[in-house]
């Protein structure tokens, strides 16, 4: 088995339709800043994530993140585009490639109970793309019960409080990490390269800036408040959005 479905149903978010797939189950895929781990990844149910991108839809899956980036239509065609879209995600890349897949029927629908049970024991990436906080909460808890270990991150920090048990709060902002420390948070803060490193904040050693030491599926920092870690992480804007992120910033 390649990945299966164990979310289907409303986003949390909207109401709109969304799916949770977990891929690399038998191998852990290929990513190289992670390594090998079972990598879920949360999309709309009903369109790919490059369309949800260019429309808007994708707010189910992603929710307020400043990233998305804004959605503009053309004056002339009426089309509808992303503007400054600042994700660290490359979306033609993972996301492109499960969809495509999915929309082929490789990846059968299974149960919770089924899901718990092949996540055991399993190292999980939660939300390689989409906020964990577009799904229930409870699905999480009996998902993923029985995983040795796992990484997560959201940006939906405000809204889903619960999500600190095994998610870092995805800040980009030193009042967003105080924000996200007192509602009991760990962070996880992505700065420009001009700014610092705060007191409390250790570097990713997974990151270009630290010489890729590591990946994510050996350091496995990023468990939220699930591992023993005190300290929190910062890391310089990376991937597909660097740029925008760099940029918005500046305009901020
Ligand atoms: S701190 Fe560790 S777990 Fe977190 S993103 Fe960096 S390498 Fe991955």
């Amino acid at each position: 088995m390649k990945g299966f479905v164990f979310y289907r149903g409303p986003s949390e978010i909207d109401g709109e339709p969304i799916i949770c797939i977990a891929t690399g189950i038998e191998d852990g895929g290929s990513n190289s800043k992670t390594g090998p781990m079972v990598q879920i990844y949360i999309l709309r149910a009903d369109q790919s994530p490059l369309q949800a991108a260019q429309n808007g839809a994708d707010v189910s899956i992603c929710g307020t993140c400043p990233h998305r980036g804004r959605i503009v239509r053309d004056a002339k065609t009426g089309l509808l585009s992303n503007v400054g879209r600042s994700c660290y995600v490359t979306l033609i890349r993972g996301p492109r490639v499960v969809w495509d897949a999915y929309s082929r029927g490789v990846y059968p629908d299974v149960p919770l109970a089924k899901a718990r049970k092949l996540l055991a024991r399993k190292v999980v990436r939660v939300g390689a793309y989409g906020d964990p906080g577009a799904v229930p909460i409870k699905v999480w808890k009996s998902a993923l019960g029985l995983v040795a270990d796992l990484t997560g991150f959201t940006h939906m920090w405000r809204e889903v409080p619960e999500l600190s048990a095994f998610c870092m709060a995805s800040c980009d902002s030193e009042v967003d990490r105080v924000l996200a420390k007192a509602l009991g948070f760990r962070t996880f803060r992505v700065r420009t390269k001009t700014e610092p490193k705060l007191s409390g904040e250790g570097h990713c050693p997974g990151s270009a800036e630290m010489g890729k030491a590591t990946q994510c599926a050996v350091c496995m920092l990023c468990g939220g408040n699930r591992t023993n870690a005190k300290a929190d992480i910062t890391i310089a804007a990376h991937g597909a959005g660097k740029r925008n992120f760099e940029r918005n910033k500046e305009m901020a």
